[in-house]
Parts: C-alpha cells; sequence; structure tokens
C-alpha cells in the first residue's frame, strides 16, 4: 500500500510561492523539507527557506522542474522519503507519482489511476456521465487524420456552408466525423473546442460561427500538440455567461472522501482566474449541499485520495454542469483555508501517513477573498512581465494572509509562470475581507517590473464585484477607472530612499505616500 508509511524528509518538487507555502506545512508538521532549484533559482526564497536544497540544471523547466530522472536523483541525493509535487509542472504527471511511489517514497497527492481517470478531459467526462454527474453538453470531433482528410478536401467547408443555410445534417462521405460533425452542429453556437489534454486556459478556441469551425480545431490541435503533445480535442457548448464555482474534495487511503465548501473563481483573464473566493456569493447551503454531492461522486467514481478539485460551471437558472477535475492542490486553496480555518497541507501529509480525515466543519466560518499578483502589463493584454523585482513590500494587517515566493531584488524570469504572490483576506463577512483586500493590494509595493497590483484594486471597488454579481465573461467587458498613479520622479525618488540610507526629509515636507513608505518620503516644504 502505498500510503502506509509515515514520511519524514519531504523533497518538494516545485519553485515560487507553493514550494514556499509546502516548506512551512512540512516545518509545522515536524518534518524536513529539501527544496530542487533551476539556476534562475539559486537564491530564490524556497530554497533559503528549506532544511537542504539540490541544485536541478539550467533555468529552463524541462532540464530543471519538469525532469523526472532529476528530481528523482535529488530525492535520492537527499535520502527523501516522500514528494509533494505542488502544482503545475509535474502535479498532474501519472508516470512521475509511478517513479515516486516505485522508488520506495511516498506521493503526497492522489494515485496514479485517479490522475489518468482525470488526466483527460474526454475520459473524465466520460467517467463523470457514468457516474450520474451533469457534464457540459459536448461532443467528440474524430481522430486527427480524419480530421487533416476532411481539410485536405475541403469538404468540411461545404459542411459549415450547409449548417449555415440550416440543413440539418453535413454532406455524406464523411464517416465517423459525419457522424460526429452533426452532434456539434446539434449542440447550437457559440461552441468552446478543447484540448483533451489542456489546462492553464491553454488550447481552447471560443467558436461563434460553423465557418469558423474547422480552422478553430486545426489551431487548436497545433496548440494542444506543442503545449501538451496529445492533439485530441473535443467540443463544447460554450455557456452564456456562467460562474465558476469548484468544490475542494478531501479523501483519506480509509475511503473517506468528504467536500469542503466551494470556491468562486469567476473573476478571471484569458480563462485564468485572478481573484478567488470562498464561499462564493451565489452558493446557497441548498445549493452547496447539491454541488458537495456531485462532487463527492465525481471523486469517489475514481477512488480518490488526498486533496483535489472538482470544477463546475453554474448557470443563473441553477444548473450546474462538471467542467474537470483537478487532482492536486489548487493555486486558490488558500481561500478555503481561511474561511474553514484549516491548513489543507498539513491535511494532504497527514492523509499521506494513513491517517484518517479529522472531523472538518461543515459550513464556512469566515469570507476569505485571493487576488493573485502577476508581473504582467494589464494595458498590454495582461503580458507576462520579466526582469528585476527591485522592491518588494508585502502587507500586513488583521485578517490578512501573503503566500509569495519572492524578494526584493530577485529576478522575474520567463522560463516560469510570473504570478508572484497571493494576497488574501479574511472577515466576518464578504464586504469585510474585501474592504481589507482592497487596502492590502494598495500596502503592496513591487517595484522594478510591471504589476497587476493597481488592477486588481480596481477591479475589486467595481460596482458588480462589489455586488458580488461575477461570471466569467466579466473581466472581458468591464471598463475600469484610469488608475491614479504618483508622478514618475515619485516612484523615481522612492527607489532611491528604498535602496539607499534613509534621505533627510526637509521640515514641513507633506506625506505623499501611503502605507509602507509613509513617514519616509515627502514631497515639498522647507529647503
Ligand atoms: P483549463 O483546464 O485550461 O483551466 P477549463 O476547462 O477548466 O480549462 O476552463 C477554464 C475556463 O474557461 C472556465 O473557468 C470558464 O471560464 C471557461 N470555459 C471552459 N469551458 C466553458 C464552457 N463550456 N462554457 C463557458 N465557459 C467555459
Amino acid at each position: 500500500m502505498t500510503f502506509s508509511r509515515r514520511p519524514s524528509r519531504v523533497l518538494v518538487a516545485n519553485r515560487g510561492e507553493i514550494a514556499v507555502r509546502v516548506i512551512r506545512a512540512c516545518r509545522t508538521a515536524g518534518l524536513e523539507a529539501v527544496a530542487v532549484y533551476s539556476d534562475a533559482d539559486r537564491d530564490a526564497r524556497h530554497v533559503a527557506l528549506a532544511d537542504a536544497a539540490v541544485r536541478l540544471g539550467p533555468a529552463p523547466a524541462r532540464e530543471s522542474y519538469l525532469s523526472i530522472p532529476l528530481l528523482l536523483a535529488a530525492a535520492k541525493e537527499a535520502r527523501c522519503d516522500a514528494v509533494h509535487p505542488g502544482y503545475g509542472f509535474l502535479s498532474e504527471n501519472s508516470a512521475f507519482a509511478r517513479a515516486v511511489t516505485d522508488a520506495g517514497m511516498v506521493w503526497i497527492g492522489p494515485p496514479a489511476e485517479a490522475m489518468e481517470a482525470m488526466g483527460s478531459k474526454i475520459s473524465a467526462r466520460e467517467r463523470m456521465k457514468a457516474a450520474g454527474v451533469p457534464v457540459v453538453p459536448g461532443a467528440l470531433i474524430g481522430t486527427f487524420e480524419e480530421h487533416q482528410k476532411i481539410s485536405l478536401n475541403g469538404q468540411e467547408a461545404e459542411t459549415s456552408a450547409a449548417a449555415r443555410r440550416g440543413e440539418p445534417r453535413p454532406p455524406a462521405a464523411f464517416g465517423t466525423f459525419k457522424e460526429n460533425l452533426s452532434s456539434v452542429l446539434s449542440l447550437g453556437f457559440p461552441v468552446v473546442v478543447k484540448a483533451s489534454a489542456g489546462g492553464g486556459g491553454k488550447g481552447m478556441r471560443v467558436v461563434t460561427s460553423p465557418s469558423d469551425l474547422s480552422e478553430a480545431i486545426a489551431s487548436c490541435r497545433r496548440e494542444a500538440l506543442a503545449a501538451f503533445g496529445d492533439s485530441t480535442v473535443y467540443v463544447e457548448k460554450y455557456l452564456d455567461s456562467p460562474r465558476h464555482i469548484e468544490v475542494q474534495i478531501l479523501g483519506d487511503t480509509h475511503g473517506n472522501i468528504v467536500a469542503l465548501g466551494e470556491r468562486e473563481c469567476s473573476l478571471q483573464r484569458r480563462h485564468q482566474k485572478v481573484v478567488e473566493e470562498c464561499p462564493s456569493p451565489a452558493v446557497t447551503p441548498e445549493l452547496r449541499a447539491r454541488l458537495s454531492k456531485a462532487a463527492v461522486e465525481a471523486a469517489r467514481a475514481v477512488g480518490y485520495v488526498s486533496a483535489g478539485t472538482v470544477e463546475f460551471l453554474l448557470e443563473p437558472s441553477g444548473a450546474f454542469w462538471f467542467l474537470e477535475m483537478n487532482t492536486r492542490l489548487q493555486v486558490e486553496h488558500p481561500v478555503t483555508e481561511e474561511a474553514f480555518s484549516v491548513d489543507l497541507v498539513d491535511l494532504q501529509l497527514r492523509i499521506a501517513a494513513g491517517e484518517r480525515l479529522p472531523e472538518l466543519p461543515a459550513a464556512p466560518v469566515f469570507h476569505a477573498i485571493e487576488a493573485r499578483v502577476y508581473a504582467e502589463d494589464p494595458d498590454a493584454g495582461f503580458l507576462p512581465q520579466a526582469g528585476r523585482l527591485l522592491v518588494w513590500i508585502e502587507p500586513s494587517g488583521p485578517g490578512v494572509r501573503v503566500d509569495s515566493g519572492v524578494i526584493s531584488g530577485q529576478a522575474v524570469d520567463v522560463h516560469y509562470d510570473p504570478m508572484l504572490a497571493k494576497i488574501v483576506a479574511k472577515g466576518r463577512t464578504r464586504e469585510e475581507a474585501r474592504r481589507r483586500l482592497v487596502v492590502a493590494l494598495r500596502e503592496t509595493v513591487a517595484l522594478g517590473v510591471a504589476t497587476n497590483l493597481s488592477w486588481l484594486g480596481r477591479l475589486l471597488e467595481s460596482d458588480p464585484v462589489v455586488r458580488g454579481e461575477t461570471h466569467t465573461g466579466l473581466v472581458e467587458t468591464l471598463l475600469l477607472p484610469a488608475p491614479l498613479l504618483p508622478p514618475d520622479e515619485v516612484f523615481a525618488a522612492a527607489a532611491s530612499v528604498l535602496s539607499g540610507p534613509a534621505a533627510a526629509v526637509p521640515e514641513g515636507a507633506k506625506d505623499v505616500w501611503p502605507g509602507p513608505f509613509a513617514g519616509r518620503f515627502r514631497m515639498g516644504g522647507g529647503a
């Protein structure tokens, strides 16, 4: 049995804030934690924090954090008896999970079989349908070869034209593809073409008209092949302005599976989450019970163990549909932790040691909201930014939690995800949590690279977000007020104050900077 041995020294096979988070949890549980790093991360925060650290290789992830042989060698060298994969990188790679257990170590995550069952979106949908969980209506669209043949001889264009003319069935001679295509057309437009192996918003094309379907399928296949090494795609009905609601699941090795409330993750750009909260303002206790039941059934259907997340789309009517299951810890897990006062990573460690799930709260006690701080430019289509983070100052205050993996002076590398930190605020009410988060974002200082900090603050102050009336298309249509920025001279002076010895403050000068700069930098005043 894989999960029966209590680990004592854990290899944290990740970087950034999640590596820091897992190392801290190991320490709390009385376990040693070993970090791994690429050359770009030699001076990173997670490396300094761990009990030991092993170099993997150069900066590109394929030659470091994504290399199974290098990670196994690091675990062996550091005499680890368990591996925590964090999220991203190899966290949903069943071959890695198997390699870890084959090497005699404990995998702090679900069984490889459960990861495989949920790893392909197509097979996950089939499993969920069989388990009686409602899935987003969709259709398969044949193999790559079939699609290529059809694209080459141009008949698919004919099919699309026929569909536009309102003909119910496409022309004959398409074999399997014909059957599939007719079920795609019967979904009605818009539809979304999705990579079966997709994730992180990649490999997804929204198609509004039948004439664009062929090109969308072809380009989605190309992107899927490049990003995931698998060109299998399928089509789902594209729901109109749903909410993204997901349920936190925990399963132990004794067959107990529980749901720990939902998270609302509807604020997204490029189909990627940027603000999440727990509980969802749209979920009543009755709906929570139905969502939880469906999520537990989904997890039970694949023999789930450890922490996982079942994602749903919720329509205004209250109907919800299974989207996918993530077989790992989720980026946004802190909002569940804060709302329920639990430590999900600690629970993962206990489950991996064979412990039974403890009694957990039946409903959230607090409201928690998380904002992801990215090195990206909201004015340039949220383009990721790289450079040196010259100054990084974290906020503090009642109910504020910061999960970050960065320090002042650190390089923000193009090779990795541009997320710098997660700022979380909790309160007795949603409004208290939201206000605390807005203040915390204002107090956060990131100089040197462009970030979405100011944009996040303005998003959280916008009317629909204040009212909790969010949906997955909101960010794209919302017009936010322009940021109120001090003149460039203020930034330059602030940077010089922070990087050198404190400058003399002229008598009578007035404060121009709130938060951490207050009293340290003033404008005008006596000469
Ligand atoms: P990924 O695995 O890349 O994260 P998901 O399938 O989880 O992709 O979807 C990510 C987001 O894309 C969802 O939260 C939602 O905003 C949007 N989305 C995905 N499928 C649909 C759909 N069928 N209808 C409407 N929006 C969708």
